[in-house]
């Protein structure tokens, strides 16, 4: 099995890679594709997080206490906080996702279970679209990306080291499959995991619908405040353009 050091390395390579790209050939803001190319990286370790070693779990879950709280600022803009509702809410976010996450995993997660799949990866995709609710939708597609190839990448990449490489040709190990899957030996666990990319597919489809239009209408504002000028001209001067009454009252001798 891939270490962790394997894992970040292919993760941080693509997320790299997956930014650079969009900065240059998609002309994606620098901060955005540097996020990306973070987010990316990080994602690299997600799948193995149910490994049942205490202490990757407990980092990662606290940095992404702190980090999902960030990206959800513009979320928390859209339902009109307050700025002491946003601290309460990221002081929620934060120990939902520090205490209870990590709960979750202790208690319900299996090693290389539900949350080493490719159903898993687009729900970390989905809570990612959903969180990160940027006013331009192709940055909000951009980020969810990242995070889905980074935990793609993982699971690839467990799946390469599956195949050994044998005296006669590559070899393959017993471990092979269990990586890169769509469902789990279990019943409920895949149950539980299509049950949530559903419900959130559903959520997000309808945020998506919401944001493209709600983008499309700041573009009419805008288009139409930058052209409003030179219409607005002409009322003043249509009063003062009336004609004027001929001069009727002049008497001539
Ligand atoms: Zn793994």
């Amino acid at each position: 099995m891939p270490g962790f050091q394997a894992h970040i390395t292919a993760s941080s390579i693509l997320g790299v890679g997956y930014g650079a790209a969009a900065w240059y050939l998609g002309g994606m803001p620098p901060a955005t594709a540097a996020l990306g190319a973070g987010l990316c990286t990080v994602s690299g370790m997600l799948p193995d997080l149910d490994s049942g070693d205490a202490i990757p779990l407990r980092e990662s879950t606290a940095f992404a206490a702190a980090i999902v709280p960030m990206l959800m600022i513009q979320r928390f803009q859209q339902w009109g906080l307050p700025l002491e509702g946003m601290i309460l809410a990221s002081a929620a976010i934060y120990a939902a996702v520090r205490f209870g996450l990590t709960w979750l995993i202790e208690n319900f997660a299996k090693h290389r279970g539900m949350l080493h799949s490719v159903p898993a990866a687009a729900i970390a995709g989905q809570v990612t679209f959903l969180a990160f609710a940027s006013a331009e939708p192709l940055h909000r597609y951009f980020i969810a990306g990242a995070v889905v190839i980074g935990f793609i990448s993982h699971l690839v990449l467990d799946e390469i080291w599956a195949v050994r490489q044998g005296l006669f040709g590559p070899k393959v190990k017993k471990s092979f499959g269990t990586a890169l899957k769509f469902a789990g030996p279990e019943l409920w666990p895949t149950l539980v995991a299509y049950g949530l990319v559903l419900l959130l597919g559903a959520v997000a489809a309808g945020d998506a619908h919401w944001g493209e239009r709600m983008a499309s209408i700041r573009q009419h504002m805008d288009h139409a405040a930058r052209y409003q000028q030179p219409y607005q001209q002409p009322y003043p001067q249509q009063y003062q353009q009336q004609p004027q009454q001929p001069q009727q009252y002049q008497f001539r001798r």
